[in-house]
């Protein structure tokens, strides 16, 4: 391919908009046009990368046995009652605008295909003979994002690789633990053959609990997680997930005693401390949580904050959710602000286990305007159920003891166990062996191909602009032929170009009559991984340099020998899968 027939439009300005690397860089080097906030067009030099992509994911969901098929982003609402994640998603599930009876307003447009998968389930899985069965798709997803960011790394339009698999047991061979464990390989492949660094964590899990969820995590400051890392490497897990081991220490009393204190219009944890002039670490924040319309309280120290996924599980309820102020004036006799575990009865309090060695603590009094201090455990209050339901913070310890770290990063794949949920729902059963109709048990799998080239771009760059990972790359070599008048150079070029693209290079030839400078200042920005030059001097000493965009390393090799040196110095900076 020749520059000059090509398309690719490179800007040395971008808008102040674009803060992440990612972003910018894709712009800077013409791969991506905005067309509305969390929407984008791929240039002909993103596509290219998109598409490398994509080649991976789909030669690795081969290799773990899933078949490809495409579904539409047009889905009957229907489908989304009958799962009850109309309400789910909220305003990320996008409609069409239509009038009440038109077909539009029963359509929606397909954040994610559960439903629509499960519904083929349903009409052509009925035997466990069929069984398993892994089936996925590289498709356009629609989410109503409320914030698009950091260019294509967070959008309202994007493609996703998204596999489901089907069983009749869990356990055992061609169960869905086999499944699921091979797609987790097919996943350490797939970004590790993308260049790309990455962290497995242990994520949310849904009904089946466990280990039965993880997300693929890539560390970046453009990221919007957090991981949670132990120091020996052992442990893993997103914020949401992350387990802490106890604080040492043991309750038992301080030396004050209970005494109730006037705090008029201080309701804050802040406000408290200030006005009492305490530590929040002192303070028992007392929270108020509707689950299955029933109270639920919460009881996490004063500089903590709860983890609603932690405080669910542990309850047994699917999900919690902040309780109205009448809830809270019922439960406590007082307004917001003023609650505490001080005489609180017939309601179930789950209390964090920091909580439970705070000697002489400050809390709500339940009674408006006041506060309780010389809180202590055993005399003033019991705590029936202690466990962990605070997200972890710096100088946590993991279960293990390990000191855990905290690492900024990006979701870009998750595997997910999700059992009966789906075809229970949807009635997709089967017949069993044993002649009787079961749900049947499913796994999901979904990675953004979009966020995963943006990530390979946020993992590997520097200032002058992006360095591809040979395995992604638009186009792996890119020639420059220095003096495009000169006979000798214009004929080199395109030799080793030919030769290259014979032996199945991506490779580029900038013939544009431009100064060299010019020519590796765009080079480097895009990124190529091996950028040969073509020169009126070198080919004089009888020489062209081959340059690796990643190591600056300039070899000097004879003409006729470039083809053959940089197809093998290709194969050499092509990423291996790690598995
Ligand atoms: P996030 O927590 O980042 O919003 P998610 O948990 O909603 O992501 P999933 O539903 O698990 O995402 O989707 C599978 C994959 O799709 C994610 O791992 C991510 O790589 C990608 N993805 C999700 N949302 C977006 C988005 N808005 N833009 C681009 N890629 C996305
Ligand atoms: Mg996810």
């Amino acid at each position: 391919m020749k520059w000059t027939r090509f398309f690719i439009p490179t800007a040395k300005e971008v808008p102040t908009d674009a803060v992440v690397p990612s972003h910018q860089l894709m712009l800077r080097a013409g791969m991506i046009r905005q067309v509305a906030s969390g929407s984008y067009s791929y240039l002909p030099l993103g596509y290219r990368a998109l598409r490398k992509v994509e080649a991976i994911i789909r030669e690795e969901m081969t290799g773990a046995g899933a078949i490809e098929l495409h579904m539409p982003a047009l889905h009957p609402i229907e489908w989304w009652e009958q799962t009850g994640r109309v309400e789910a998603m909220g305003d990320v599930l996008l409609g069409l605008r239509g009038s009440q009876d038109d077909w539009r307003t029963r359509t929606v447009l397909g954040p994610t295909h559960e439903e629509v998968i499960t519904e083929h389930a349903r009409a052509y899985l009925n035997s466990y003979k069929q069984l398993p069965i892994t089936l996925y798709q590289i498709q356009t997803k629609f989410r109503g994002e409320a914030r698009p960011k950091s260019g294509v790394l967070r959008t309202r339009e994007f493609d996703m690789k998204d596999a489901y698999s089907f069983h009749s047991k869990i356990e055992g061979k061609d169960g869905l633990n086999e499944t699921y464990d091979r797609m987790y390989l097919a996943y350490c492949r797939i970004f590790s053959r993308c260049g790309l660094p990455y962290v497995p964590v242990q994520a949310e899990s849904g009904p089946i609990g466990g280990d039965a969820s993880h997300e693929f995590m890539v560390p970046t400051d453009a990221g919007e997680d957090f991981l949670v890392k132990s120091e020996d490497g052992s442990y893993a897990a997103n914020l949401e997930r992350a387990e802490v081991a106890p604080l040492p220490g043991t309750g038992g009393r301080g030396s004050e005693e209970l005494k109730e204190i006037h705090t008029p219009g201080h309701a804050t944890i802040e406000e408290v401390t200030t006005f009492l002039g305490c530590t929040p670490d002192r303070m028992i924040k007392t929270i108020i949580y509707k689950a299955d319309e029933k109270p639920l309280i919460a009881l996490v120290r004063g500089d903590h904050e709860v983890n609603e996924a932690k405080l669910a599980r542990v309850a047994g309820v699917s999900g919690v959710e902040a309780a109205e102020s009448d809830m809270i004036q019922e439960v406590t006799g007082a307004n917001v602000g003023f609650a505490g575990p001080v005489g609180l009865e017939n309601v179930r309090i789950i209390t964090d286990q920091a909580v439970t060695i705070i000697k002489d603590a400050v809390t709500g009094a339940n009674k408006t305007d006041y506060h309780l201090t010389g809180v202590n455990i055993g005399r003033d209050y019991e705590a029936k159920e202690v466990a962990d339901i605070r997200n972890a913070v710096e100088g946590d310890l993991a279960p293990n003891g390990s000191p855990l770290s905290f690492l900024k990063c990006i979701e870009v794949g998750h595997v997910f166990k999700l059992g009966t949920k789906y075809s229970e729902a949807m009635e997709a059963n089967y017949i069993d062996e044993d002649g009787k109709g079961k749900p049947l048990i499913m796994g999901c799998y979904g990675i953004g191909v979009n966020r995963i080239m943006a990530s390979v771009i946020e993992t590997c760059h520097d200032d002058n602009g992006i360095i591809w990972p040979a395995s992604v790359a638009p186009f792996t070599v890119v020639i420059c032929a220095l003096d495009t008048r000169e006979e000798e150079v214009v004929k080199t070029a395109e030799m080793i170009h030919d030769e290259l693209e014979k032996a199945g290079v991506d490779v580029l030839l900038d013939d544009r009559d431009a100064r060299p400078g010019f020519k590796f200042k765009d080079a480097d920005l895009i990124g190529f991984p091996i950028r040969i030059n073509v020169g009126k001097r070198g080919l004089a000493d009888g020489v062209v340099e081959i340059k690796n965009r990643k190591t600056d390393q300039m070899d000097k090799i004879p003409p006729a020998d470039a083809p053959v040196y940089v197809n093998k110095l290709v194969k050499a900076l092509t990423p291996k899968a790690d598995r």
